[in-house]
């Protein structure tokens, strides 16, 4: 049975990150069958009882992580050309096999989010659930009104076409000639934002998502990442 160090133990349950899983260690806070261990190196295997203030840890736990992925990282677990993924974020800090929950681009940035938990991912990709993925744009040209109403009606992409969406123009500026127009959108076809853009005549210069559902990107920077709270996991299901 393989052995683990009782604060990546604690880490990988979805409790806390590591580091504040030393803290609970050293505070006292850990009982390992029934005894408090303070020690940072110990030492113990899944068969051991692990508890913190009392209460077990679970045993093959589901980890939520919310990720502002930033531009340049790649939405998968590996990638044949070498480049960054967006699992080597956590590699260090989580052990289960996270995986994204649907892909941004290589240059796209934004809220993703990095789960083991297979069932969340479908009912949250399936377009019949009608989650709102909501994306910002920066795009060539000066978006008229009939462009949004395009955008909003839906339009062909990959020989479908998309359900109702919102459109929303953000600015413009005249003398780049340029636009930032607010997409929310429910499907998740493959680059569908900037396959939609390509069907009124104009190019995504810049993608960010902003929100999936309720959550938001707020208190994060790019490559930032957070766990999601217990209300919010429940309320995503
Ligand atoms: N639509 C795109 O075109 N790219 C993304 O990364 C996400 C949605």
């Amino acid at each position: 049975e393989t052995e683990q160090r009782l604060q990546k133990i604690i880490a990988n349950a979805g409790v806390t990150s590591r580091r504040k899983a030393e803290d609970l260690i050293t505070s006292g806070r850990v009982r390992v069958n029934g005894q408090i261990v303070r020690e940072l190196g110990s030492k113990f295997t899944k068969h051991d009882r692990v508890e913190v203030d009392g209460v077990p840890i679970e045993k093959d736990p589901k980890i939520y992580i919310l990720f502002y992925k930033p531009r340049g990282v790649i939405s998968s677990v590996n990638d044949e050309k070498n480049r960054k993924v967006v699992t080597d974020y956590f590699t260090e800090i989580i052990d289960a096999r996270i995986y994204p929950v649907g892909r941004l681009d290589y240059d796209t940035s934004g809220l993703l989010l990095m789960t083991n938990d297979g069932e969340l991912t479908n009912h949250l990709l399936h377009p019949r659930n009608k989650i709102d993925k909501i994306y910002v744009a920066k795009v060539a040209g000066i978006i008229q009104s009939h462009d949004l109403e395009k955008l909003r009606h839906g339009v062909i992409v990959n020989g479908r076409k998309t359900a109702a969406a919102k459109a929303e123009l953000i600015s413009v500026d005249q003398r780049k000639k340029t636009s930032i127009v607010r997409l929310t959108i429910h499907e998740g076809m493959n680059h569908q934002v900037k396959q939609m853009f390509k069907q009124i005549g104009s190019q995504v210069l810049k993608l960010k998502r902003e929100q999936i559902g309720f959550l938001t990107l707020q208190g994060l920077t790019a490559g930032d990442w957070r766990f999601l709270k217990h209300e919010e996991i429940k309320a995503l299901k």
